[in-house]
């Protein structure tokens, strides 16, 4: 049993983990930057230790940094939360060099998930479907135009080392491909130190339909339905449901075993999110995330579960405390992610909170760090809170969302909530039609060509 976790982020992932740690009867350590002493974390967990200055890099991301705090507060288990450290399988292996526990998956299976390369060979021979493409690496611009030949344009150009949508880009023709090719690659090698590439059939009007599962690292594996996250901008997930208002539960039942078999196959341990393109009734592999992810929520409030909790329960050794028989979805939930930013433009605008009031009442959920008075540091992601509401059906829980961002006072500076505000009047949104790229052309139309 665990009875010291460190927390190795901040903000509202942060507390989310402080609070299902104190719920267990563990003790929380808080880790932070000089910029964020007097951030909420630090004020709510039982711990805290300074660990470098601003900088991401020198602080959250400092595994010398983090390793020393664990061992001077002699916490048994770091909790990564997301981005920072959580897909790091360096950090793993230095954890269990140090003898401190890591909750979440292994340091190999971590490096498998990636490299989008090995995720995709992994998931193929597993079972689970993929998008049609190149096998492994593209070396060249010969090569690739072969394979744009063969699967037809458009085709996307992938670094296997990518991530938040970076080192992608689009090939609509042979003429496309050249240029394309060689961003793709250099994107990949400025932002991830490599430049290996692969392609794929680019599909063109696809939803994001993501997969939750959960192993316990002993060859048992769950799937807690799906995620529908498709309202995005720049690949970023501003919109998330659960259930996905178009996956009918037989399908729902058949991916999710797929999904949930073959992490089982590998021993997989903790929770995952195997993400998939969804076009004309059939999923498409694109990539397995190996943490938690923002958008939990949603799946927690269906499913009457807490993912932080069973992630630490694992980590300690113990089986899953739930079967796939006992696990039944109830209602419908939304997450909307609220942002330090303007709105239409998106331009980060940190600064000081002068007035803070969270929504409240049933089925609501506010996961927000912010408090009266806060001064948002600049140095981190834009991100400052997510709205969280959980109705019987999705037209109660689009009510429900509209009330409770109604109630929601963030004071001080400018955010995305009249973005939610706006979204909630298009007949497209309440009837769930849309698809990955629905939202980008949604802000061009109504904003750009006033
Ligand atoms: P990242 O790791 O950068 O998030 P992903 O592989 O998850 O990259 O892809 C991010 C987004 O890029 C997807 O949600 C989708 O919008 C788009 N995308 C990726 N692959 C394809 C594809 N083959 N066809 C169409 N869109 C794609």
């Amino acid at each position: 049993m665990f009875k010291k976790i460190l927390v190795a982020n901040r903000g509202e992932i942060a507390l989310r983990i402080i609070r299902a740690a104190r719920e267990m009867g563990i003790s929380s350590v808080a880790v932070h930057s000089t910029a964020d002493s007097d951030a909420m974390h630090v004020r709510m967990a039982d711990e805290s230790v300074c660990i470098g200055p601003a900088s991401g890099t020198e602080s959250y991301l400092s595994i010398p940094a983090i390793i020393a705090a664990a061992e001077i507060t002699g916490a048994d288990a770091i909790h990564p939360g997301y981005g920072f450290l959580s897909e790091n399988a360096s950090f793993v292996q230095a954890l269990q060099d140090h003898d401190i526990g890591f909750i979440g998956p292994t340091a190999e299976h971590i490096r498998l998930m990636g490299d989008k390369i090995s995720a995709k060979d992994t998931m193929k021979a597993l079972g689970v479907p993929c998008v049609p493409g190149s096998t492994g690496g593209v070396p060249d611009v010969e090569s690739a135009l072969k394979i744009g030949k063969e699967f037809g344009y458009p085709v996307i150009i992938k670094a296997t080392a990518g991530g938040g949508g970076r080192g992608m880009k689009v090939a609509n023709s042979a003429e496309e491909m050249a240029t394309a090719f060689s961003s793709a690659r250099s994107e990949g090698k400025a932002a991830f130190g490599n430049d290996e590439v692969y392609i794929e059939k680019y599909l063109t009007t696809p939803r994001h339909i993501e997969v939750q599962v959960f192993g316990d690292g002993k060859g048992a594996a769950v799937h807690l339905g799906e995620r529908d996250c498709s309202l995005q901008r720049r690949h970023q997930k501003v919109f998330e449901e659960a259930p996905g208002p178009t996956i009918r539960a037989d399908e729902r039942a058949s991916i999710g075993k797929v999904c949930a078999d073959a992490v089982a196959k590998i021993n997989y341990i903790g929770a995952g999110t195997i993400e998939f393109l969804y076009e004309n009734g059939e999923f498409y592999f694109i990539e397995m995330n190996t943490r938690l992810q923002v958008e939990h929520p949603v799946t927690e409030a269906i499913f009457g579960v807490d993912l932080v909790r069973e992630q630490i329960r694992v980590a300690e050794g113990y089986s899953l405390s739930f079967s796939q028989e006992n696990l039944a979805i109830n209602g419908h939930a939304i997450e909307v992610r609220i942002n330090a930013e303007t709105f239409p433009d998106f331009l980060p605008r940190p600064g000081k909170i002068n007035a803070y009031h969270a929504p409240g009442g049933l089925g609501v959920r506010m996961d927000s760090a912010l408090y009266d008075g806060y001064v948002i540091p600049p140095y981190y992601d834009s991100l400052i809170g997510k709205l969280i509401v959980h109705a019987p059906d999705r037209p109660a829980a689009i009510s429900r969302l509209k009330r409770a961002l109604d109630e929601l006072i963030i004071d001080g500076i400018e955010t995305t909530i009249p973005l939610f505000h706006a979204l909630l009047e298009e007949e497209d949104v309440y009837s769930g039609n849309y698809n990955i790229h629905w939202l980008e052309h949604w802000l061009e139309h109504t904003f750009e060509e006033k």
